[in-house]
């Protein structure tokens, strides 16, 4: 699985982010993302952005593009971790241990990442309870929880040393970065913006080619009840993608010339892309509300009639896209849930359409 060459665009994009000395590290992940993107930060400390998955040819090839700029492993001094996600944490816990790097992630972070095996799978059931109250068959929801199990060991528990606090910063010898907080793609989703370059760190919040899952996720430890939208649903679910659309607005007011993302090239005009991505989101919520002119129907049923049978690997995330532009017409009173025996349903509000 080789990256493909640049074009001349991201040439120079990849130059800029040079000239600042940050150096992309374009990794190996068992996922059908693809590469995710690992920056070295030639600075005071010598800093990596994200770790890619805990595997062997992802650390081969961290230490192959380490190498070509001059550095080794040992040399690391400090790891940050943009979010929750396997293929970005997942090697963060051996590089601290052969290098002694500090590790920082955004302090909501902290509890989950000591405890990753335990939370990672009480997330699984939690994704499972949320397929079988969206009518997703058991079986396919059980069968989605083993294949998970198997996955995991692709994150690894990893002690969080600096804590990173929503609106503060992390200082680096030539560099100031501001840490802000972004939810919605996951719950810990963070970014780190340097004003005086004009440069976002910004993980997988904002993708160039792809538009950010924004996964229907079990809240973080101690944040059970920190989303006012959750308790507006049946199931009392996190409305992860309004956290989301709200956290690409706030991102949308930012001065940012280069966007250094967790996957695929660097970009940069983020308004303009965010307009976009924010249009996209409503004309699938109306695909969505037309699917239920004729009948109240639960959200695997209007998956079905969307996409008929998808992979088991990506059950959750198609459920998870309904269900989030589910909420997005429900926020503005045109559909509403209803409860048929353990399974809710989502019907059109009369005279809204
Ligand atoms: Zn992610």
């Amino acid at each position: 699985m080789s990256e493909r060459e640049p074009d001349g665009a991201e040439q120079q994009s990849l130059g800029l982010a040079r000239e600042a000395g940050i150096h992309r590290i374009a990794l190996p992940t068992p996922f059908r993302v693809g590469r995710v993107n690992a920056y070295l930060i030639e600075d005071e400390p010598l800093t990596l952005i994200d770790a890619g998955p805990n595997s062997g040819s992802t650390l081969e090839e961290l230490e192959a593009g380490l190498a070509a700029l001059g550095h080794v492993v040992e040399e690391l001094e400090l790891i940050v971790i943009t979010h929750q996600h396997m293929d970005h944490f997942g090697l963060a816990a051996l590089l601290a241990r052969r290098s002694g790097a500090g590790v920082a992630a955004i302090d909501a972070l902290v509890p989950y990442f000591s405890d990753f095996e335990h939370e990672a799978e009480r997330e699984d059931e939690y994704a499972a309870a949320t397929m079988l109250r969206h009518g997703v068959p058991r079986d396919y929801a059980r069968a989605l929880q083993a294949l998970s199990a198997t996955y995991r060991s692709w994150g690894a528990p990893v002690e969080v040393g600096i804590e990173l606090a929503d609106g503060g910063e992390l200082h680096l010898g030539e560099r100031t970065l501001q840490v802000l907080r972004r939810p919605g793609h996951s719950p810990s989703d963070t970014v780190f913006y340097d004003a005086r370059r004009r440069m976002l760190i910004a993980g997988d919040h904002l993708l160039k080619n792809i538009s950010s899952n924004a996964i229907v996720t079990r809240p973080l430890p101690g944040e059970y009840d920190a989303d006012p939208a959750a308790s507006a649903h049946l199931d009392g679910r996190p409305a992860s993608l309004l956290t989301y659309t709200s956290s690409l607005r706030a991102t949308a007011t930012m001065d940012v010339e280069l966007v250094l993302p967790g996957h695929g090239p660097l970009f940069g005009e983020t308004p303009a892309l965010i307009a976009e991505r924010l249009k996209m989101h409503g004309r699938r919520a109306e695909k969505i509300a037309r699917v239920l002119a004729d009948a109240p129907r639960t959200a695997h049923e209007i998956a079905q009639v969307l996409w008929g049978d998808v992979a088991v690997t990506q059950a959750y995330l198609t459920l998870s896209e309904v269900l989030g532009h589910l909420d997005l017409l429900t926020g503005e009173g045109r559909v509403r849930e209803e409860l048929d025996g353990e399974t809710i349903s989502f019907a059109l509000v009369a005279d809204s359409v």
